[in-house]
């Protein structure tokens, strides 16, 4: 067991930490050149309800110092910030290219009983501990130490870092980066997001769609049940005919079998309602969510629900009292992800990782923004997503390096060399991405 005194021992300028400078020369598994980096970056608490503007400004101010100026896309608080930043095409160039991309928060550890201050992260045996070294800081380290060598290589196509807030409470930041980057024009021609998959690609997830429910009816005695309005019985019928529709799901599809749970859920989470056992309760308020296979069309997954609502419920619940209503709010909302195998991202990634089984995940990230804004994306980081949002979070030390010798074949992909390596009328050793 042993502290991990990087980020304590050099945290002036991790970038460009001596062994980043030879990152092409045999590096031994368990010392990831990308650790300084990872256990700065856990050290700061972004737990996703607190700002994550001091962990932003770090990685913009060693960018600049290498010369590398990053756009910050605020939410309204101006307290969390996305990160948007761009090694250039050795001509300058900065459209096209790909974006490396990962969000910047992690899940909370209340409650949770850690073996160590999740905080401060800590070696023990091969693997790192500390909250977000799997999910997904150990990404965001690998690709931030890689820096300096993408400024090393002559690229062809442009390098790009994207870094988000708030992805864990349902994609909050990224959409605004994704809307910057379209006001600005810019358009990455692929993007990889580093979220926990073993460094092998996943070509789909499932959509999130999370919403809060408020039942309103009215208050009376428990002795006069006709006089109020009983919120928590119509906020029950909502709730089962979620069930039911997640039954239908199960029983009738659509399937996909190449996803763990091979069908859409839904489900009801949290449920308030009521203040006394002798009291009509006048208010019941509950969260539902469901999870759709990307062919499914969300929007009309929730007109289903919202129709019942309103045109089942209400009038029934109207004719009992008219302080009745039934509010639906949308708290979050993350598409699903289907990448083309076709697409040249798709391609090179699985050139990259020399994987070419289709594999489909359950949990969703933000690559179907990315997808959605015309960006072809794929899911590709180090670490197991069976250690993420749990006590003891790790990763094991040969994720890191996987994950950095991936980066290097990746950078390596994108330079003039790895263009002039494609033999006439030859296939391309690696799938060139976009047009030259
Ligand atoms: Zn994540």
């Amino acid at each position: 067991m042993s502290h991990v005194a990087g980020s304590a021992q050099s945290p002036s300028s991790p970038a460009s930490a001596p062994n980043a400078s030879a990152p092409a020369s045999p590096v031994s598994p368990l010392s990831p050149i990308s650790l300084p980096w990872v256990t700065r970056l856990v050290s700061m608490d972004t737990v996703s309800r607190n700002p994550n503007l001091g962990l932003i400004e770090t990685v913009r101010d060693e960018l600049r110092a290498l010369g590398i100026e990053a756009t910050l896309t605020h939410d309204p608080s101006g307290k969390w910030a996305n990160l948007f930043a761009t090694i250039p095409a050795h001509d300058g160039r900065t459209n096209g290219g790909v974006v490396l991309s990962g969000h910047t928060d992690v899940v909370p550890v209340d409650g949770q009983q850690w073996d160590s201050d999740p905080f401060k992260p800590e070696i023990r045996g091969d693997k790192l501990y500390g909250r977000g070294t799997c999910d997904m800081k150990g990404f965001i380290g690998a690709a931030l130490a890689l820096v300096p060598h993408m400024q090393r290589t002559q690229l062809a196509k442009p390098i790009h870092l994207a870094l988000s807030f708030d992805e864990e409470v349902g994609c909050a930041g990224a959409p605004l980066l994704l809307a910057d980057l379209m006001k600005r024009g810019v358009k990455p021609d692929g993007c990889i997001v580093g979220e926990p998959t073993s460094m092998r690609p996943i070509v789909a997830h499932k959509g999130i769609n999370a919403y809060q429910c408020c039942v309103r009816g009215q208050a009376a005695h428990s002795s006069l049940t006709p006089q109020g309005l009983n919120a928590i019985e119509y906020a029950a019928r909502l709730i089962c005919y979620i069930r039911d529709m997640a039954d239908q799901f199960r029983a009738q599809g659509p399937f996909d079998e190449l996803y763990d749970v091979p069908f859409s859920t839904a489900q009801t989470s949290t449920i308030s309602g009521g203040n006394a056992l002798n009291t009509v309760p006048a208010e019941c308020k509950f969260q539902f969510e469901f999870r759709n296979l990307p062919t499914l069309d969300p929007e009309s997954i929730f007109a289903r629900i919202d129709q019942y609502a309103r045109e089942t419920l209400l009038p029934k619940m109207l004719r009992e009292h008219p302080s009745a209503a039934i509010e639906i709010t949308k708290i979050a909302a993350a598409p699903g992800l289907d990448s083309s195998e076709q697409a040249a991202i798709t391609q090179l990634v699985r050139a990259l990782t020399a994987d070419q089984d289709k594999r489909k995940v359950a949990y969703g990230t933000e690559a179907g923004l990315f997808s959605l804004a015309g960006i072809p994306t794929i899911v590709c980081g180090p670490g197991d997503i069976q250690q993420a949002h749990k006590a003891n979070e790790f990763v094991e030390l040969s994720q890191l390096v996987a994950c950095e010798r991936f980066l290097q074949k990746f950078i390596h992909s994108m330079s003039v060399d790895a263009l002039k390596e494609v033999p006439l009328g030859g296939a391309p050793k690696e799938v060139p991405l976009g047009t030259p």
